[in-house]
Parts: structure tokens; sequence; C-alpha cells
């Protein structure tokens, strides 16, 4: 078998860096517009796909509010909006450690991969300033690509003249991590941080 030596480390955002869960956004807007039908402001947003748009950079934030302004008769501005959208994430502290660890081993390089959008992007530069000691990023809204497709994960490589068999994804989504994989990289699910690091232990081990 070919020794494997991984060298460069492709990190998720979203539940792997930081955990966020969409409903501290619909609790937040329906504390505010009381006749909101917040199930129903769910199903459109998930209908109409609004959130892959914006993570693909085909909508933009303005016009995300103004269509959920006007479908829905909201009477929130647009700053208090934005703020409920983007208040739904919290620290992975086991994986900020790790993370603030690894960028001192010089054998590594990292990098972050995340279908994000400018808001969340935004958000997360100024509440987790941590996010900012990877330097070279591919945010799937400058790009106009989504994960799983696989030609992000070419875009990545090329943009960074990666090799694939030194190169690991950690990620929570299975699927991306299978196409990942198909590709050639490593890749490791995210899931409880005990068996991250066992694997990455194994896979990384020179
Ligand atoms: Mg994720």
């Amino acid at each position: 078998m070919k020794k494997v030596c991984v060298k460069n480390i492709i990190f998720d955002l979203g539940n792997t860096l930081i955990y966020y869960d969409y409903e501290y956004f619909y609790e937040g807007v329906s504390r505010l517009e009381k006749k909101l039908n917040t199930g129903k402001l769910k199903s459109f947003i998930k209908e109409k796909n609004l959130g892959n748009k914006l993570c693909k950079g085909t909508l933009q934030p303005k016009d995300f509010f103004r269509i959920l302004k006007r479908k829905f008769d909201l009477k929130i501005g647009y700053d208090d909006f934005i703020y409920l959208y983007s208040d739904i994430f919290w620290v992975n502290t086991r994986m900020k450690n790790f993370l603030e660890k690894i960028v001192n081993i010089k054998r590594f390089k990292v990098f972050l991969l995340s279908n994000t959008d400018p808001v969340h992007m935004n958000f997360v530069n100024k509440n987790f300033p941590f996010i900012k000691i990877i330097k070279n990023k591919v945010l799937s809204y400058k790009v106009g690509l989504l994960k799983p497709q696989k030609k992000i994960f070419e875009y990545i490589v090329k943009k960074y003249n990666l090799n694939k068999n030194e190169t690991v994804l950690i990620d929570d989504l299975p699927v991306n991590i299978k196409v990942a994989v198909k590709y050639g990289l490593h890749g490791i699910k995210y899931t409880t941080h005990k068996k991250f690091l066992s694997e990455f232990t194994r896979i990384a081990r020179k």
C-alpha cells in the first residue's frame, strides 16, 4: 500500500469549525413579526432554494430580504433581518483548539472550503476571528460553485496546486466526503471530535 503523507488540510466551516442552527433565525424573526407563520417562511425559503442561491452568489442578500419582505409583508428593516439571519453560529471549541495547534506545525497547510454567503462570512469573520487564521479559502459565493460539485474540489486543488493524495477534507456532510474521495482526496466525516482525532491521527501519521 502506498504510504500516505497528508500535508494539506481543507476544513469545512459550518458544523465543523463552528456550529450553526437556522432555528435561531426563524425564532428571532418570529419574535419581531408576531403575525408571521414561520413554518411557511421556512418552506418558502426551501422551495425557492434561496439558501443555495445565496451561497452560489446568484442571489444577493438585499434581494433575499426584498423577496421575503414582499411575500410575508415583513415589518423589520434590512439590518435587523440580516443580523437575525447571521446570528445562528457558535464555536466548536475543540475544533478551534485543533486548528490553532495545527497551523503552527510546519508540515501542514490549512484551507477553508465553505458553502456560504457574504453576510454569513462577514458575521463569522467578526465574531469568530480564529477562522481568519486560515488564509487560503475557497468560498462558494465567490466562485459560483457549491459542494458537493466535483468542480469546487477541482477548483481548490488547481488554485493552490495541491497534490490530491496529500490532501484531506474534513467536513460533516457525508455527500461532500463521498465526492471528494471519489475525486481522489482523503476525507474525514466530522461527527464527534474524538472520532475525528483518531481518524486524523491515522491518516496524517508520517
Ligand atoms: Mg458543514
